[in-house]
C-alpha cells in the first residue's frame, strides 16, 4: 500500500508544470489566495463576468493538491444542511440555500462538459445508510425539513431491501436517498480547472505563500500584490489569519482505496455510481471509480491545531489501520483484495456544519465546508466573485453569506476540547457498532457539541 500525502487521485490525473513562485511586487484587479476549487472557481466565475480582468492567483503549494485534489469526490447540494439552514435562517431562506446548491451539481457538470475536462463527472443519488439500530430514522429530521418547505422529492427514506439493491452491503439496516448527487474525479476536476484558467490568462503563482492581509492586497514570503480586492480562499489554513481564528476548526478525514475490483462491485450490485455515507457523527462514506476500485473514507483523524499544517492531519497510519478495518466489516467480500493506496487531509470545520462566505472591508472569504466542498465550492465561486466585483443579487443575498456569527472556544481549549470529543464520538460509534450501551461519561462528552449549539461533521 502507497501511504503518501496526495494520494492516488492525483497520482491517476499525472504531474503539472508548476508555475514560478511571486518574486517581488505586482498589481492586480482581484488576488486570489488559494488555489483549490474555491480559488480556482472563483476566478472562473470573476472572468465570466468581466472578461478583461487582471487576476492574480497564489498558491502556497501547488494549485488542486490540497483536499481539492484528493478527496472523496462526492459532488453534494445542500440539502443534507437543510434542517438547520431552516432554523436558522427560516424556509425561504433555507429553500434558496438548496435550491442554489442543486444548480452547482449541475453547474459543475456543465462546466466539465463545455470546457472537455474528463473529470468522471457522474449523477446518482447519495444513499445515507444506517448500520445500527441506533442509527436508523437518524435522516428524519432532514426528510421532515424538506417536506415541511415543498421539497419533500429530494430527501427520501427507502427500506433495507432499498439501500441493499443499490449496495448488499450486510451492515445495512435501511437508510435514505438524496435525489441529486454526483461524483467526480477530484483531481481530474482541480486540475483540469487550474489549466483552464492558465488558458484564460490568470496569473497563477504556485509555491507562493501570503503570510499578510492588508488594506490594499497581501503579503507573500518574497513579495506582495497591491489589488482593489482579495479572495481568501485557504480552507483550514483561514484559522492562521487575525479575525478568523475562532471562525472555524479543523479536523481530518481519510481514505483507503482498492486495486481494481470489478466483480466485487458486480457482486455488491453497486453498478449505479451511488454515493454512500452512513450515519455516524464520525462518518464512513464510499464510492466505486470508473475503473472498479471502491474508495473509503472515515472522517475519524485527528483534530488539527490553530490551523497550522501537520503531518497527522495528513499521513495517519493509525487512523489508516483504522479505516482499513471497517472496510472490511462492510465488505467482507475483499478480504484477500489489496489495498492500493491511502491518504487524507484537513477538514475546515464550520460550527453549524454550513459552510461560511463574507467579505470584511475588501478582504472575501470562503470555509467551513466541513467535508462538503466539492459541490458547494462552485456556488461559493460564485458568491465571492460578486462579493469581490461588489455587485449584489440572488445569490450575495444567500443565508450562508454573512450569517450571524458563530465562534468556537480559542486554543489550545479548541484542540484539547475537539479531540476529548472526537474520542468520545468514537467510542460512541464503536460501542454502537458492538450492540452495546456508550456508558454515561461517553455519551455525556459525546453529546457537549450539541449542548454547546455547534453542530459537528457527521
Ligand atoms: C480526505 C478528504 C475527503 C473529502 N471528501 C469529500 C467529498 O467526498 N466530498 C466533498 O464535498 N468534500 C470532501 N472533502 C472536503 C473537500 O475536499 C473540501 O471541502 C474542498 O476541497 C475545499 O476546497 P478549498 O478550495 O476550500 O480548499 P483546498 O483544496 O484546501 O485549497 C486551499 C488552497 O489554499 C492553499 N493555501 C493555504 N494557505 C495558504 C497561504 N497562506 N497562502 C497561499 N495559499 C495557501 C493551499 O495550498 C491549498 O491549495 C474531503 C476532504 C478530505 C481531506
Amino acid at each position: 500500500m502507497r501511504h503518501t500525502r496526495h494520494g492516488w487521485w492525483l497520482e491517476e490525473a499525472g504531474d503539472v508544470t508548476p508555475t514560478s513562485p511571486l518574486e517581488g511586487e505586482t498589481s492586480a484587479d482581484v488576488v486570489i489566495v488559494g488555489g483549490g476549487y474555491l480559488g480556482m472557481w472563483t476566478a472562473w466565475q470573476l472572468l465570466e463576468l468581466e472578461p478583461n480582468l487582471d487576476l492574480v492567483l497564489l498558491d502556497a503549494s501547488l494549485c488542486g493538491h490540497g483536499p481539492s485534489g484528493r478527496n472523496g469526490g462526492f459532488c453534494e447540494t445542500l440539502w443534507p444542511d437543510i434542517d438547520t439552514l431552516r432554523e436558522r435562517s427560516g424556509d425561504a431562506a433555507a429553500l434558496a440555500v438548496g435550491r442554489a446548491s442543486e444548480e452547482a451539481v449541475h453547474g459543475i457538470g456543465a462546466w466539465c462538459a463545455a470546457n472537455e475536462v474528463d473529470a468522471w463527472y457522474r449523477q446518482a443519488p447519495m444513499i445515507r445508510v444506517a448500520t445500527t439500530e441506533s442509527q436508523l430514522g437518524s435522516w428524519d429530521a432532514n426528510v421532515h425539513a424538506c417536506a415541511a418547505i415543498g421539497t419533500q422529492d429530494e430527501v427520501v427514506s427507502i427500506g433495507a431491501s432499498e439501500v441493499r439493491a443499490a449496495c448488499d452491503s450486510p451492515l445495512f439496516l435501511g437508510g435514505a436517498r438524496y435525489r441529486l448527487n454526483a461524483t467526480v474525479h477530484p483531481a481530474r476536476l482541480a486540475l483540469g480547472l487550474r489549466q483552464k484558467l492558465l488558458d484564460r490568462g490568470v496569473r497563477v503563482h504556485e509555491r507562493t505563500e501570503v503570510t499578510r492581509l492588508e488594506k490594499d492586497g497581501v503579503v507573500t514570503t518574497d513579495g506582495r500584490v497591491r489589488a482593489g480586492a482579495t479572495v481568501l480562499a485557504v480552507n483550514s489554513a483561514t484559522a492562521r489569519f487575525p479575525g478568523y481564528r475562532l471562525s472555524l476548526a479543523v479536523a481530518s478525514s481519510h481514505i483507503v482505496l482498492t486495486e481494481p475490483v470489478p466483480d466485487v462491485v458486480e457482486e455488491l450490485g453497486w453498478t449505479g455510481g451511488e454515493a454512500i455515507v452512513d450515519s455516524r457523527t464520525l462518518v464512513h462514506y464510499m464510492r466505486t471509480t470508473n475503473d472498479g476500485r471502491i474508495v473509503f473514507g472515515w472522517g475519524g483523524g485527528r483534530m488539527g491545531f490553530d490551523g497550522r499544517r501537520s503531518d497527522r492531519l495528513e499521513l495517519d497510519p493509525n487512523v489508516i489501520r483504522r479505516t482499513h478495518a471497517s472496510l472490511h466489516r462492510f465488505f467482507p467480500q475483499l478480504r484477500g483484495r489489496s489495498i492500493t493506496h491511502a491518504w487524507g487531509g484537513p477538514i475546515d470545520v464550520s460550527p453549524t456544519h454550513v459552510p461560511i462566505f463574507g467579505s470584511r472591508d475588501r478582504v472575501h472569504h470562503g470555509f467551513g465546508f466541513t467535508g462538503n466542498g466539492v459541490g458547494p465550492s462552485y456556488l461559493g465561486g460564485e458568491i465571492l466573485a460578486r462579493l469581490a466585483l461588489d455587485r449584489r443579487d440572488e445569490l450575495t443575498r444567500l443565508a450562508i453569506v454573512d450569517p450571524p456569527r458563530k465562534l468556537f472556544p480559542p486554543e489550545p481549549f479548541r484542540y484539547i476540547g475537539g479531540s476529548l470529543i472526537r474520542r468520545a464520538l468514537a467510542r460512541k460509534d464503536q460501542a454502537e457498532d458492538d450492540g452495546r450501551e456508550p456508558g454515561v461519561v461517553t455519551t455525556f462528552v459525546a453529546s457537549l457539541p450539541r449542548r454547546l449549539g455547534l453542530r459537528l461533521p457527521r
